[in-house]
């Protein structure tokens, strides 16, 4: 029996994901999803959503399975005693980062990575980019698989409203105004207000102050005074 393992975090499931798993369903008898579990203050979807959504998507493959997984990576596949991971390239940028996660997990466990290039239309694919499109406004229907209604009153207590659009099932996310939530998971993190600019205690040389007074106005009268005597005084 041959096992695979798709890893990531899926936060959320974008269509360039569905594409590596269906297609890694056809070269593997069986495949598992390893969704990352592991705490991170970066994620719009916990990690409860991120599998169910998950396995939402994938329902349509005979031999996928999701699961959660946590630590490393090839704890993960030894306990399963699964020898490939795969792992979709976009760009030659994924390359280098990958080429070394691959030898790394070889280093570690039994284990070879298969590498699935993209498809073309899901070359410019990544979770990262949908939420920044979905916190702009951006319509991301055809980006991410049709996930349920319900789902969107959950996801707009962490700011970022999704909606079914006009079309016919398709998914819309836009940026909401609802309140931000403060746990860990929250995504986008709460603003936090600036500093207070420090103040200029002193003109600076070369730059006029429109509208600031002299540093020191007693000081600045009295020279004036000064200035006057001076040329009131006979040569
Ligand atoms: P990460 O684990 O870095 O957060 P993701 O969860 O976004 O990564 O994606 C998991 C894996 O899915 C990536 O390592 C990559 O192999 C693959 N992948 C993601 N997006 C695409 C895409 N558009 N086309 C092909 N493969 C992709």
């Amino acid at each position: 029996m041959r096992r695979a393992v798709c890893p990531g975090s899926f936060d959320p499931v974008t269509n360039g994901h569905i594409d590596i798993v269906g297609r890694a369903s056809t070269l593997f008898d069986e495949v598992v999803v390893a969704v990352g579990v592991n705490k991170s203050k970066s994620r719009l979807f916990t990690a409860d959503e991120r599998i169910e959504m998950l396995r939402e998507s994938c329902a349509g493959f005979a031999n996928v399975t999701v699961e959660g997984f946590s630590g490393l990576l090839t704890t993960f596949c030894e306990e399963r005693g699964i020898h490939a991971i795969v792992k979709g390239l976009r760009a030659v940028s994924d390359f280098d980062y990958e080429l070394q996660m691959a030898q790394m997990n070889a280093s570690l466990a039994d284990v070879e990575t298969v590498f699935v290039p993209t498809s073309p239309e899901y070359s410019f694919l990544a979770s990262s980019l949908v939420k920044e499109v979905a916190t702009f406004g951006g319509d991301v229907s055809g980006l991410v698989p049709d996930f349920v209604h319900e789902r969107r009153s959950r996801v707009q207590m962490r700011g970022v409203h999704f909606s079914m659009s006009g079309h016919d099932k398709s998914l819309e996310v836009y940026a909401g105004s609802g309140s931000v939530g403060k746990t860990e998971d929250s995504w986008p993190p709460p603003r936090r207000s600036n500093p207070p600019l420090p103040t200029l205690t002193a003109p600076c040389r070369g730059v006029a102050r429109r509208g600031a007074g002299p540093a020191s106005p007693g000081r600045s009268r009295a020279a004036g005074r000064r200035r006057r005597r001076r040329r009131s005084r006979p040569p």
